[in-house]
């Protein structure tokens, strides 16, 4: 984009007919004044006297003369293969910031007559890390929130805004003013995910985008609180499935990871009496965490040994992408369940699965994350739809539907059925997702449409 002086680069990929198409734009002058977005001009001002745009045949020509025809195929095959609609990239060359809003499945938000037709979570990443990892990162949690949307019956569509840049600081109004102008041509609601911190949604909330949700200023607060309480609920639905008992009282708990719902979680384990190993990359959380509770309820291991740890369950609450074939050979525990987007190694649907039933060769109980992670999209609609009138209130009964009655009867039919929970859940999620694709029809609308 630099070399072509674009600031917009836009890849569609049709699955019905598997047509590719781009679209590249100079859409703002280098000198923009972000920080005055909002004060000075709104979304639909004309930024610059210079536009310039080009097409698909201009673009190939473009990728090809800089030798990154393979890296666009690469592009290519895994938006057909996660079957996306495609990727949007804002560039802001002047502080060399790259957000790629990674576009799922519209079809539950393609008629719901809002400005949002999708949503997920916004992450940034460091500038060393590689751009096709990133991508992919996206790709597949924007596949995720596909399904979660499904299954938190919310009237949107799946996706995922990946952010290339330096640490922002939450005073900095001239890159979180570039990032709420980007927000509103997205068409989504988002909230932050790992990375991009609460205090910069706050700035954002306040100055440039009621798109934003769940700063720790905002109406509903960090969406930590509710993803945990939904994950507690399902933890304690796991045991009773596994154990016959929602005492957890006996149980030893492994926790990876203590942020946002990781921290919050384990408070609410240790109040029903578990005991806990946790572990994070930043000691100061688990110092925290220690300082507050007996020394005996919690007890630290390295990073690297949480996944052998003597525990009855391992709720991973951190990174992406735990859960190998190798680890599942160290897992002690018969439960998996926690926050973390993407828990699997896998990049589709049918690896997922193929781990998923490697797990129950091992007598793990395990459930995909996105059937059982989704307070979190739930607070953040509360609050885009409720603004200053959200509360947790006002969902805890939807989380309680969610999280905890329909993951139990998923385990139970899934008992039934002798498939795995993940394998049932993708089917009974995709009669929906793909229900008007496949038959023509309008998409289903949850009760809130
Ligand atoms: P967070 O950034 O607040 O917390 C993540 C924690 O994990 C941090 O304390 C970090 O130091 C630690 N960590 C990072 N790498 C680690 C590693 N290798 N080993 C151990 N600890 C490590 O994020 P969060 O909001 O608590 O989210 C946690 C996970 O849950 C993420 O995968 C996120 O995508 C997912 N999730 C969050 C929500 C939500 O509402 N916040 C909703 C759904 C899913």
């Amino acid at each position: 984009m630099e070399k072509e002086n674009l600031t917009t680069l836009e890849i569609f990929h049709n699955q019905k007919d598997d047509a590719f198409l781009m679209k590249g734009m100079k859409e703002w002058n280098e000198d923009a004044n972000w920080g005055r977005y909002m004060v000075d001009f709104s979304p639909e001002d004309i930024l610059t006297d210079n536009y310039s745009a080009i097409g698909t045949s201009a673009l190939l020509d473009a990728f090809r003369t800089l030798g990154l025809n393979d890296y666009l195929e690469r592009i290519k095959k895994l938006l057909k293969e996660g079957r996306h609609h495609g990727i949007e990239i804002y560039y802001n060359r002047s502080r060399n910031i790259r957000v790629m809003y990674c576009k799922h499945m519209n079809t539950l938000g393609i008629q719901n007559r809002s400005q949002a037709i999708r949503s997920g979570g916004i992450r940034r990443h460091e500038l060393s890390e590689s751009e096709i990892d990133v991508l992919i990162d996206g790709l597949n949690l924007a596949r995720a929130m596909t399904y979660k949307n499904a299954i938190a019956n919310l009237p949107y569509g799946g996706c995922k805004t990946v952010v290339q840049s330096d640490p922002v600081n939450a005073d900095d109004l001239d890159a979180l003013g570039f990032l709420g102008y980007v927000l509103f041509r997205l068409r989504t609601f988002t909230g932050p995910d790992m990375g991009f911190t609460v205090e910069m949604a706050d700035t954002m909330r306040e100055k440039f985008s009621k798109a934003i949700t769940g700063g720790s200023k905002s109406p509903m607060g960090p969406t930590g609180g509710p993803t945990a309480y939904g994950e507690y609920l399902a933890i304690k639905e796991a045991c009773d499935f596994v154990y016959s008992s929602r005492d957890i009282s006996d149980k030893t708990i492994a926790v990876q990871g203590l942020g946002e719902v990781g921290y919050t979680l384990a408070e609410y384990l240790l109040k029903d009496g578990a005991r806990l190993i946790v572990t994070d990359t930043d000691i100061s959380r688990v110092r925290n965490l220690q300082s507050k509770w007996a020394a005996d309820q919690v007890q630290y291991v390295a990073p690297e040994g949480i996944y052998a740890a003597d525990a009855d369950i391992f709720s991973p609450c951190a990174i992406g992408g735990v859960i190998t074939a190798e680890i599942i050979g160290q897992l002690k525990c018969r439960i998996i369940m926690g926050s973390a987007n993407n828990q699997l190694k896998a990049t589709s649907k049918e690896a997922e699965i193929d781990l998923a039933r490697k797990l129950a060769d091992a007598g793990i109980l395990f459930v995909i994350d996105w059937a059982h992670n989704t307070a979190g999209v739930l607070a953040g609609w509360a609050e885009w739809i409720w603004q200053e009138k959200a509360s947790f209130d006002k969902i805890k009964q939807k989380i309680e539907l969610v999280c905890r009655d329909n993951i139990r009867s998923l385990l139970e039919q899934a008992k039934s059925t002798g498939k795995t929970p993940t394998e049932l859940v993708y089917e009974n999620v995709e009669e929906v997702v793909y229900a008007g694709l496949e038959f023509g029809e309008a998409a289903p609308f949850g009760e809130n449409g």
